[in-house]
């Protein structure tokens, strides 16, 4: 059997030597890089400046991924798309992009499913798969922007999956997404060929592994650190969060002062409001406490009600409590709302439909 090498799994640099290794010339790297990365090529067939022998070598030596868009939605309210993408063994994982004033921001998936049981997430406890490839993470930045025609200039890795918990293949995605390889003439003259989104571009966002943190601290990137703390108490952060259990919100507050410390970078800390569970004064005091003294800041989010059991509690007047306490706090614009553009919303949405459609057949 012969070894296949996903190209998309190398960065620009790794390609071009790879191809030179070949006996061929760098301009051909160049125009498999601009395709693959700037037109997100679906096949080798589409790199029609290729020869046509040339093609059928790639075909043998490298696997080219390309997801097949299952679903894609198109908000009337703001212009935000969701993607339900289905992989080649059958997956299905979902992207969003959202517009912003400042460009168009991508929030993708980094696995296939979920173990982390949140309480309050759309994604089934236990609806895990698999791990996603950093390829797979790249695809659909560059698959959404095929489909939309629109340049992405921002990476949320906050859909579908717990990003500390796919950590090798995730700083792997980070290397593929940063890499400004140049055309010739460097720098100053050439334009870059790679995505070249710039790590402060990135935000990873984490239930909270702390072996995860600080191994992405290691790396000392620049790139923002999201938690979703949701409880600033471990008795109400565990029954929401199973993680918590392990962890504890103190242990992990001080893995992100690791973090800030190590890279420099502030961290934000996600908190989705739920009515009677962890909206109380004493809460918003203990969470103002704890904020103030590791610093950062914190995204009061609209919960979204996917999961049925809980319905949100007041995010301005939360935040107001906060801000008053000193808390650098704001409360995240919701997008896509007519769309259920939410995480696991359309996966969900999806298995639900495709469970009926068996059904109808049996
Ligand atoms: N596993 C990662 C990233 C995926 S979840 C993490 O935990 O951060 C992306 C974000 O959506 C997290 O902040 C998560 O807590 C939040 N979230 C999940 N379900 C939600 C819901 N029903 N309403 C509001 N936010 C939710």
């Amino acid at each position: 059997m012969r070894f296949m090498v996903d190209i998309k799994q190398m960065t620009p640099d790794e390609i071009t030597s790879e191809i030179i290794g070949m006996g061929l010339p760098r301009y051909r790297a160049e125009q498999i890089i601009r395709r693959i990365y700037g037109r997100g090529a679906a096949d080798f067939g589409e790199i029609s400046e290729l020869p046509k022998k040339l093609r059928a070598e790639l075909e043998k030596r490298f696997v080219l991924t390309a997801p097949i868009l299952e679903r894609k939605l198109v908000s009337e309210l703001d212009g935000t798309i969701k993607f339900l993408w289905r992989l080649p063994d059958g997956n299905a994982i979902e992207s969003v992009l959202l517009r912003y004033d400042y460009g168009n921001s991508i929030c993708i998936s980094t696995q296939a499913g979920c173990k982390m049981g949140c309480a309050f997430c759309a994604s089934p406890p236990n609806g895990f798969s698999r791990n996603l490839t950093a390829s797979e993470m790249l695809d659909q930045i560059l698959f959404a922007q095929r489909e939309s025609g629109e340049q992405i200039s921002r990476v949320d890795l906050m859909g579908i999956g717990e990003p500390m918990d796919n950590i090798d293949e995730v700083l792997r995605f980070l290397e593929l997404v940063n890499n400004p390889l140049f055309a010739p003439g460097g720098r100053a003259k050439g334009s870059p060929i790679g995505l070249n989104i710039g790590m402060r571009h990135i935000s990873i966002s984490t239930c909270g592994i702390i072996e995860g943190i600080d191994k992405l601290a290691s790396y000392g990137l620049q790139c923002n650190l999201l938690i979703s703390l949701h409880a600033p108490d471990d008795e109400t952060r565990s029954s929401l969060m199973p993680i918590n259990r392990v962890t504890g919100v103190d242990k992990l507050l001080e893995a992100c002062l690791r973090y800030s410390k190590i890279t420099g970078r502030r961290v934000s800390y996600e908190y989705a409001l739920i009515k009677g569970v962890n909206d109380s004064d004493a809460q918003a005091e203990t969470l103002a406490e704890k904020i103030k003294s590791v610093g950062g800041h914190v995204n009061i989010i609209r919960l979204n009600e996917a999961a049925g059991q809980f319905e949100p509690g007041d995010a301005h007047a939360f935040c107001g409590k906060l801000v008053a306490m000193g808390v650098n706090a704001t409360v995240r614009r919701t997008l896509g709302a007519d769309i259920a553009a939410a995480c696991g919303q359309l996966r969900l949405q999806k298995k639900n439909l495709t469970v009926k459609f068996l059904r109808y057949y049996e």
